[in-house]
């Protein structure tokens, strides 16, 4: 009997997206490997629907089927639904971990042309700011949870180092503004340097996220691998993706436990829709890391090299500085595959070997404490008291518990005891309560005890407990 044809689920998208996934898909074909697509919809017209995710439950229960997603841009019309279809496939399938490759491709002029950039940004995918967990604390004030999670951190840092070592790579940088978020952006820069070592073979290397960009602008040459947190991850991305010819080159993928789905990291380019202008590279190369994935390794050369062939030949789509004669979409479509089996002279393929992915964990993850204290809160008020009366009122109401009002900030700024600084307020304290002298038990019922009496005469939105974890304070300290 026949093994059953490998199926993949493909998502067309929005605008450009049916270009450039039908590009990709005919030059799949042409390789001639045996997989079947099944096409399925997502994006605008889902939400025009009605469809609030914008991803119709057919469309996930194919991905559910097959595990591999080649997917094209998806709109987020304005009106439609809250949240991007985007965001909502990767939080979904909990595709951790988003790779976005880049190099100097032949012909493609740009700033830094002959310095054979060749750069892999490794992007945590679902957790960070992106959650999107957001409040209005006041009408006047926002706050958006930054949440990061040791096995968020493992699993994309291995995942860096795995890729490192299936592409022969020499070097992971770890990019983290760990100098100032210590304990957020500080877990990424701690796990990485914990799992370093089981990768002797790479080297590895701590750079702090502003001078990361500052590096990549001024010699970008010297940077191999770069694992992020994932706002990072999407800036840098862009900004690697503009260094070697722009969003039309740039492909990826997203790694998850179970399903990946790859995709160009250009949007929809509503301006161009539909006019058969669209450059397929992006699509076509992320069709490439899809079939590696699957382990069709010779497929995923035969299309690189063809598109590289193709480039060296001089074909251009509009989008390429200096294109007297633009080639279109179908065009350039053509040429790959009238290239098919032939080799670049200027970039042969590579050695790659299988990506030995981080293993999931089912269940609930813990990292344990051998010992915890609860030594105070921090509470977070309303009011438009000047910060000294704040803090005489909070002291008159607390007089008769455990703990005592350590300090107040506006903004981050500590505006009690007064520094004598002049401070710009707003209406929104944080207001420290910790343990008074000689007192070492505090208990759930103290910190409700005096919310209670709290509430009575302030407006408070948020509480926030400070803990030690093995003798250790678990939330930040310095404050100007
Ligand atoms: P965009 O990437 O669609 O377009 C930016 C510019 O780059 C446009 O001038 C466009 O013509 C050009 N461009 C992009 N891809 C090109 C290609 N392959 N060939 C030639 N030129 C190309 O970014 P945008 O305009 O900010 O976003 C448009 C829509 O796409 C928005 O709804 C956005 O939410 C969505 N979007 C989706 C994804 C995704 O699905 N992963 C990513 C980004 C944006």
């Amino acid at each position: 009997m026949t093994p059953a044809k490998r199926k993949i689920t493909v998502l067309p998208g929005d605008g450009i997206g049916p270009e450039v996934v039908d590009s990709a898909l005919a030059i799949i074909k042409a390789t001639g490997i045996s997989v079947d697509f099944e096409k399925c919809e997502a994006g605008a017209r889902v939400f025009q629907k009605g469809i609030a995710t914008g991803i119709p439950k057919e469309t996930i229960d194919s991905i559910e089927r097959n595990k591999v997603v080649l997917k094209g841009p998806l709109e987020t019309p304005i009106g439609y639904g809250n949240r991007s279809a985007n965001v909502t496939l990767r939080a979904l399938f909990e595709t951790y971990g988003n790779i976005r490759p880049v190099r100097e491709l032949p012909g493609v002029q740009t700033a830094f042309t002959g310095r054979a950039l060749d750069i892999v940004i490794v992007r945590e995918n679902v957790e960070d700011l992106y959650a999107g967990i957001e409040y209005m604390q006041t009408p006047g004030v926002a706050e958006s949870l930054k949440l990061i999670s040791r096995e968020g951190c493992e699993k994309i840092v291995k995942l860096a180092f795995s890729y490192a070592v299936a592409e022969g790579r020499k070097a992971v940088h770890c990019a983290t503004k760990s100098n100032i978020l210590k304990l957020t952006e500080g877990l990424l820069q701690h796990t990485f340097e914990e799992i370093a070592p089981e990768y002797p073979q790479i080297v590895s290397k701590h750079i702090l996220i502003d001078n990361a960009a500052h590096q990549l602008a001024m010699r970008p040459e010297q940077f191999d691998v770069i694992v992020t947190t994932n706002m990072n991850g999407d800036i840098l991305s862009d900004l690697t993706s503009g260094l070697t010819g722009g969003l039309g080159f740039a492909p990826s993928a997203n790694i998850g436990n179970d399903v990946s789905i790859f995709e160009a990291v250009h949007g929809s380019a509503p301006d161009i829709a539909g006019k058969n202008k669209a450059n397929p590279t992006a699509l076509i190369l992320s069709a490439a890391m899809m079939l590696r994935h699957l382990g069709e390794g010779k497929a995923a050369n035969d299309i690189e090299q063809a598109v590289l062939v193709s480039l060296e030949s001089g074909i251009r789509t509009s989008d390429m500085m200096g294109t007297a004669k633009p080639a279109t979409t179908s065009d350039f479509t053509g040429a790959v595959i009238s290239n098919l089996g032939k080799t670049s002279k200027l970039s042969p393929p590579k050695k790659y070997t299988k990506v030995d992915l981080p293993p999931y964990h089912p269940g609930v993850n813990e990292v344990p404490a051998r010992s915890r204290r609860l030594t105070g809160f921090d509470v977070y008020i309303e009011s438009t008291l000047e910060p000294a009366q704040l803090a005489a009122g909070l002291d008159e109401s607390m007089s008769s518990s455990p703990l005592r009002l350590e300090m107040i900030t506006n903004r981050g700024a500590i505006v009690f005891p007064s520094s004598g600084r002049r401070v710009s307020l707003v209406d929104h304290y944080r207001c420290r309560f910790v343990l008074r002298d000689g007192v070492t038990r505090l208990g759930d019922e103290e910190i409700l005890s005096l919310l209670a009496t709290l509430g009575r005469s302030h407006r408070w939105m948020h509480v926030e407990k400070l803990q030690e974890f093995d003798g250790e304070p678990a939330y930040s300290r310095s404050q100007v």
